[in-house]
């Protein structure tokens, strides 16, 4: 079967081929490959090319495709069965793990997917403020629940509808926007809305790219919440355990009320989380009156592969240090690179996770990133995957570096950026 064949037939019974957007390629103007199988750094698509993988499912694998702790502990798991619908200790196992991370926080619910998370954070949040008004950030992205989905960066921004239909007014009203990095737009809208009880932030935002927010604001955003008693949310889906072993709370110190959790914590299965503290976390079913549940929620087999992850990143002292470095080098080579063909390139690195604009502009927030040259974007990025190395489909994606990769891997990388920005 070619590349093209399996998207033709999948077209066939899946809207655009694929059950997630992103993946059809479309805003890079090609066709996406379908895989076949993926191993360490690689991934390989039905046709037998290989490509380097600095997507990794989006950010769950840190350490790779097919880690054999991982795996192994997943397979011995799955054998005990695979579902069962009542509690088992290995839940309470992945929560001490990440808790233990996260003084301030003192109760996890788990459940199956980040958007499930921030969703479910959102309610309770709610639940517990007694209002509904909520304030985002343009270009953060919390998954796909209606009152997240307004201006809501990576899909939502490549397909140029920054909100979808489909979604209530109603809903969508509740739903404040300000500006990434901006505490005063933060300030404004609190000045002028009483209902506002919840403020939610990636604080290393991944889904408009790589935007970190700047410490004096996020500080300055955690006291208003302090001094307003308004509950925030940091949602670390992407940046917990990528950015740093403990997330933005190790960058910044920065404690949430409630904190989001995803990706990492799955090692690759379908689990996330919501954590926070006590006095919120009572509120939900069946201590309180939020409601919140699911069938596969602290699924065994998800939460082995957690385990596995987590705990290898807690025997792992030097792991986010190498691929930071990784990374760091990578994008230094892509500047530098760039820089030698004339073409204008902002570089950012947060641990294991890298992002790379083709503007001449400084990226802090939502607009910045927009003035992104995605024309070229796509030209690269195409020319990459003929090169054998699988970048992220959108430019309002971040990059992802795995414990699997070596210098070999970044220098193959490298070479192959050598040649496809020559010609763009
Ligand atoms: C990926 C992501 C989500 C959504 O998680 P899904 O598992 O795709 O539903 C939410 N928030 C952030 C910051 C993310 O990166």
């Amino acid at each position: 079967m070619t590349n093209k064949e399996a998207f033709l037939e999948a077209k066939s019974v899946i809207p655009g081929g694929v059950d997630s957007p992103v993946r059809a390629f479309g805003n890079v103007g090609s066709e996406p490959f379908f895989v076949e199988k993926a191993d360490g750094a690689y991934i390989y698509d039905v046709e037998g090319n290989k490509y380097l993988d600095f997507v990794q499912s989006w950010g769950p694998l840190i350490f790779g495709h097919c880690d054999k702790d991982i795996e192994d502990l997943v397979i011995k798991t799955a054998k005990k069965g695979l579902s069962f619908g009542a509690s088992s200790p290995l839940e309470t196992k992945l929560a001490k793990l990440i808790l233990d991370d996260y003084p301030h926080l003192d109760m996890i619910r788990f459940v199956s997917s980040g958007t499930e998370a921030t969703m479910s954070a959102i309610r309770l949040a709610r639940g517990f403020s007694g209002k509904d008004g909520i304030i985002k950030f343009e270009g953060c992205y919390h998954g796909h629940s209606d009152s997240l989905l307004v201006k809501a960066g990576s899909g939502a921004t490549t397909f140029g509808t920054s909100s979808s239909s489909g979604v209530p007014a109603d809903f969508a009203k509740h739903t404040y926007l300000a500006i990434y990095n901006d505490i005063k737009s933060v300030k404004n809208l609190l000045d002028k809305n009483s209902d506002i009880g919840t403020i939610i932030i990636e604080p290393i935002a991944g889904n408009m790219g790589l935007v970190p927010s700047c410490p004096e604001f996020l500080k300055e955003l955690r006291e208003i919440c302090d001094e307003k008693n308004i509950v925030l949310i940091l949602d670390e889906v992407m940046s917990g355990y990528r950015s740093s072993s403990v997330g933005s709370f190790g960058q910044y110190g920065i404690k949430g009320d409630i904190v989001t959790f995803g990706k990492v914590i799955g090692g690759g299965m379908n689990a996330a989380a919501f954590a926070g503290k006590e006095e919120i976390m009572n509120h939900i079913s069946p201590l309180g009156g939020v409601y919140q549940a699911g069938t596969l929620s602290g699924n065994p087999v998800a939460m082995a592969a957690g385990i596995a992850s987590l705990s290898k990143i807690k025997n792992s002292p030097n792991l986010y240090k190498k691929l930071e470095n990784l990374a760091t080098k990578f994008t230094g080579g892509l500047k530098k690179i760039a820089d030698e063909n004339k073409i204008p390139l902002q570089v950012c690195v947060r641990g294991s996770m890298f992002g790379y604009f083709f503007t001449d502009k400084e990226v802090k927030n939502y607009d910045d990133a927009l003035t992104s040259d995605t024309a070229k974007f796509a030209k690269f990025h195409t020319g990459m995957i003929k090169e054998g190395v699988f970048l992220a489909p959108s430019q309002f994606e971040t990059g992802f570096i795995c414990d699997a990769m070596s210098q070999e891997d970044i220098d193959f990388a490298l070479s192959a950026a050598k040649k496809v920005m020559e010609k763009l």
